[in-house]
């Protein structure tokens, strides 16, 4: 049964995109929508989609992610596959036993993350959930773009994806923590993990490769666990299922991705999964074998200025709000 309001659409554009027209479902004969190149299948619209969402809800009870009576606050950027989670914990919200919300950060990013946070928003009164939005403009008195463009003025000695990616989990935490939420589920996918796993490697990060996995613990009060139902499931079948469930988001890319270090190895990695269809889930093989062995960094305190979890004295955020504040004082 797909989820309040949703629509189902045809699956034939993809099927002309991908040029799948007389190839049949390994299971039952039908037209195939999708080749599963890793399990050597192909899989017709319905299998693909029951396969997609018993993946998601096995990866969600083999690691314990949600508990019944929990509330989850659900991370959107109003990409597709941050709606594809949205989409899915609202449609088993019953059956999980859980209550869903969802929660977007605004960074200011001027000509895409208000496309984005449109199609959020539409879609989750669509699928009948309650949407949060944290900005930095009224968290932290400035918004990406005017930190970018002071960060510039230093040489950008901090990149734009650091700066947004702390302040962003900072502010996801604090919307989960005000919502009374249990957990916060994020749509990190398969692709994504191995991503951040050869730059943590190339970084030398050994703490950050022990600490990411498929859930997070509560190892501060004011740290609301982190839970990523599409930790196994590659990107590829994240778009295909949301194709053929007709979720769509703006075709906008945020400027900054092109200062990302995640942008080549992104390129470079998907050129190798073309030769190796499997090479994905082998880094993450990797590193699973690999984090027994290694530091996970902590323990968590308060941070001193603002009372939030921190590795150090001062929390990352507030020291990164302190240095661009200064910038954009000494303009
Ligand atoms: Fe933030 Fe970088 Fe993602 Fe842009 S690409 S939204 S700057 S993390």
């Amino acid at each position: 049964m797909l989820a309040r309001g949703a629509r189902y659409i045809s699956a034939a554009p993809y099927q002309r995109a991908v040029g799948y027209t007389g190839v049949k479902c390994s299971l039952c004969g039908e037209r195939a929508v999708v080749r599963v190149a890793y399990a050597g299948v192909h899989l017709c619209e319905k299998h693909f989609s029951s396969y997609f969402e018993q993946r998601f809800l096995e990866t969600v009870r083999l690691f314990r992610m949600l508990e019944r009576g929990e509330r989850v606050a659900v991370a959107v950027s109003g990409g597709k596959d941050s709606l594809t989670l949205l989409y899915l914990m609202a449609k088993h919200a019953d059956r999980l036993g859980v209550e869903v919300a969802a929660v977007l950060v605004d960074e200011g990013i001027r000509g895409y993350r208000e496309e984005k946070a449109r199609a959020a928003e539409a879609y989750a009164r669509e699928w009948g959930v309650e949407l949060f939005t944290k900005a930095f403009r009224e968290e932290f008195g400035f918004t990406l773009d005017e930190a970018v463009s002071a960060l510039m003025l230093d040489g950008l000695r901090y990149k734009p994806c650091t700066v947004c990616g702390v302040f962003r989990r900072y502010l996801l935490n604090r919307a989960a923590l005000e919502l009374g939420a249990d957990k916060l589920a994020t749509a990190h996918n398969l692709d994504d993990e191995a991503q951040a796993f050869l730059m943590n490697a190339v970084q030398a990060n050994l703490p950050s490769i022990a600490r990411e996995g498929p859930r997070s613990e509560r190892v501060h009060e004011k740290l609301v666990p982190r839970v990523k139902p599409f930790y196994f499931i590659p990107e590829k079948e994240v778009l295909t299922y949301a194709l053929l469930h007709g979720i769509e988001s703006p075709q906008v890319e945020c400027p900054y991705i092109v200062y990302s270090l995640r942008h080549p190895l992104r390129r470079w990695l998907n050129e190798v999964a073309e030769r190796d269809p499997g090479v994905k889930h082998k880094i993450i093989a990797l590193k699973n074998s690999l984090t027994p062995f290694l530091e996970r960094g902590g323990p968590f305190r308060s941070c001193r200025a603002c009372g939030m979890p921190s590795s150090g004295e001062i929390c990352k955020a507030c020291q990164l709000r302190r240095y661009v504040e200064d910038l954009l004082a000494n303009r």
